[in-house]
């Protein structure tokens, strides 16, 4: 049977956005902990509340360890606001941890490093998987977008606006992000890709090694000019080359040449590395 509103008691707002509210919810049958986001539907074109709908339909499908889940949607009686309902995440983000650090003159230890390159990976793995031709893009991919569960996994989440994309006609080209992490070839006009998303994930473990984004600049175009020579310096000493190795491939400025997820997996490097990482979560679990 499918939700109501009255299926849900709201416990408190958690913040808002430039396209709605999040709040804190608790679902009444079995007082699991939820988060809906409220977002007006009233105003928007039929051809909007189709593609908002067919998003979160699409977002539904992504059941993955290291994705926020998207259980439902409601919208309410007078048709005026959707309630999209998902998996509350309580363990904070990856830019509290960065801003932390930063406060406290303290580094991420390399090996949580590599945990979250192997996990936000895996996560946006699933999400490039082609479904019927489509295929997710995050689109805004930021520390503050990396969610934590309790024991510090990867909750990859606020996919808010990433759109569909179909590959058999066209790229999407509407433009969104965080400049900080804006690929070259947006900047240069072109389309959102995956390879975009991947150039993001570079952008997102550099600033959690160095504790700032690769590129900065104090105006838009010294940076535009940062990003797309790719001018940035290595990641702090205390971090390995093996390391600096992989955000430098991330971070390539040329689309055709920097890697894909399953570039990625396939490095061995990064095969050692996930190795190791298991090895020491078997240890931690026995
Ligand atoms: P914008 O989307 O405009 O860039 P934003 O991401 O801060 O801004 P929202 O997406 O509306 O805005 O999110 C509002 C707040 O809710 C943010 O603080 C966000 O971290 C938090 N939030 C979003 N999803 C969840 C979730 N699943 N669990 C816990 N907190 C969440
Ligand atoms: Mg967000
Ligand atoms: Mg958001």
């Amino acid at each position: 049977m499918p939700s109501t509103l009255d299926d849900f008691e709201v416990i408190e707002t958690i913040g808002s956005g430039s396209y709605g509210t999040c709040k804190k919810i608790k679902r009444k049958r079995d007082g699991k902990f939820l988060v809906w986001k409220e977002m007006e539907y009233g105003t928007m074109t039929e051809s909007e509340k189709q593609m908002l709908v067919s998003e979160v339909n699409l977002l539904r499908e992504l059941k993955h360890q290291h994705i926020v889940r998207y259980y439902d949607r409601i919208i309410d009686r007078s048709n005026t606001t959707i309630y999209i309902i998902m998996e509350y995440c309580d363990g904070g983000d990856l830019a509290v941890l960065i801003s932390k650090c930063r406060r406290e003159g303290t580094y991420l230890d390399e090996d949580f490093v590599w945990k979250m390159l192997i996990q936000m990976t895996s996560a946006l793995k699933e999400c490039h998987r082609r479904k019927n031709g489509k295929a997710v893009l995050h689109r805004d991919l930021k520390p503050a977008n990396i969610f934590l569960d309790s024991d510090n996994n990867v909750k990859l989440g606020d996919f808010g606006l990433a759109r569909v994309l179909h590959h058999e006609t066209s790229f999407a080209k509407t433009f969104v992000g965080t400049p900080y992490y804006m690929s070259p070839e947006l900047v240069n006009n072109m389309s959102y890709n995956e390879k975009s998303d991947i150039w993001s994930m570079g952008c997102m473990l550099y600033e959690m090694c160095a504790l700032h984004p690769p590129f900065t600049a104090s105006n838009q175009v010294d940076l535009n000019k940062k990003i797309c020579i790719g001018d940035y310096k290595r990641i702090p000493s205390r971090y390995s080359e093996d390391l600096n190795t992989i955000i430098s491939k991330l971070l390539c400025v040329e689309v055709q040449k920097r890697p894909s997820i399953e570039n990625i997996l396939a490095d061995p490097i990064v095969l050692r590395r996930n190795r190791k990482l298991d090895r020491v979560e078997r240890r931690n679990s026995a």
